[in-house]
């Protein structure tokens, strides 16, 4: 077991997490060791419950929210099956990239387990469309990201990642990119309950004009690293590891959930390979 400290981003409150091995065909689930009867939930899409600014899962009585930073490493370390306990809420923002999740999870290791990975194989494209946002997915062996965000802001603009997606190139180029805000959104966020606990430490917050973070950014394309880092954070929610090459436009949280979902219900567009790696 290994544990993440912090507060989450949205809530401000405290939340200690811990990674627990689960057993072959498992999944990945989160337990709420806080609640009586440490009530469970699979990272799916049917139980994603919000999505404005972040991904939440939610059962009848509880939930787990801004879940996409933390279960984003996952697919690069090819790990299917986890137990993710928490004593709280929301999952600690860390420093608004996924650095201190892939750290902890790196510090224990992986096992590989005796059953052959089972992959989700596109073999159709798969399309949605949303007034000038698209989100699709295309036949690939592999892994791969195509994002483009385009925000009318003078410090972001047009910016496109074109990523294959393994244990070196998530580490090396999107792991660390971290999450951003406007200034101007805070207190309307604040009024409806989110962003209490974001500050420079674990946000990179945008005036009209620029970066208002002493420190500035990490890579000059900062975030559109940190969308393709949400997005596969969002695609463990299809349950299954994923081959084919996903590609999006001014895609958040919402449009995955909606490509996750329409990839499930496309059945004549992915067959189910079992691969020995
Ligand atoms: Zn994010």
């Amino acid at each position: 077991m290994t544990q993440v400290k912090g507060i989450g981003i949205h809530s401000g409150d405290p939340c200690t997490l811990t990674f627990r091995p689960a057993p072959s065909d498992t999944g990945v689930y989160f337990i709420r060791r806080d609640l009586p009867g440490s009530p469970s939930l699979k990272v799916a899409a049917k139980n994603v419950e919000a999505t404005s600014y972040q991904t939440t899962i939610g059962g009848p009585d509880f939930k787990v929210a801004t879940i996409e930073h933390c279960v984003s490493a996952l697919s690069s370390l090819r790990i299917d099956n986890l137990f993710i306990e928490l004593d709280g809420p929301e999952i600690p923002i860390c420093d608004g990239s996924a650095r201190e999740f892939l750290k902890a999870i790196q510090s224990v290791g992986t096992v590989e387990l005796e059953a052959p990975r089972k992959y989700c194989y596109i073999t159709e494209p798969i399309q949605l469309n949303e007034g000038d946002k698209h989100a699709y997915v295309l036949p690939y062996h592999g892994l791969r990201l195509t994002v483009t965000i385009d925000f009318p802001h003078p410090a972001i603009g047009k910016q496109t990642l074109d990523i294959d997606i393994d244990e070196n190139t998530f580490a090396r180029e999107v792991s660390e990119a971290r999450t951003f805000g406007f200034l101007k959104d805070a207190e309307a966020l604040k009024a409806k309950g989110l962003a209490k606990g974001g500050s420079f430490e674990n946000a990179i917050v945008l005036d009209d004009q620029k970066i208002m973070n002493p420190e500035g950014l990490r890579w000059s394309d900062e975030f559109v690293r940190h969308k393709a880092l949400d997005a596969l954070g969002d695609l463990v929610t299809l349950e299954m590891p994923l081959m084919g090459h996903v590609v999006l436009f001014k895609a958040g949280h919402d449009l995955m959930n909606k490509l996750v979902r329409k990839i499930k219900d496309s059945k004549p567009s992915f067959k189910h390979v079992e691969l020995g790696y």
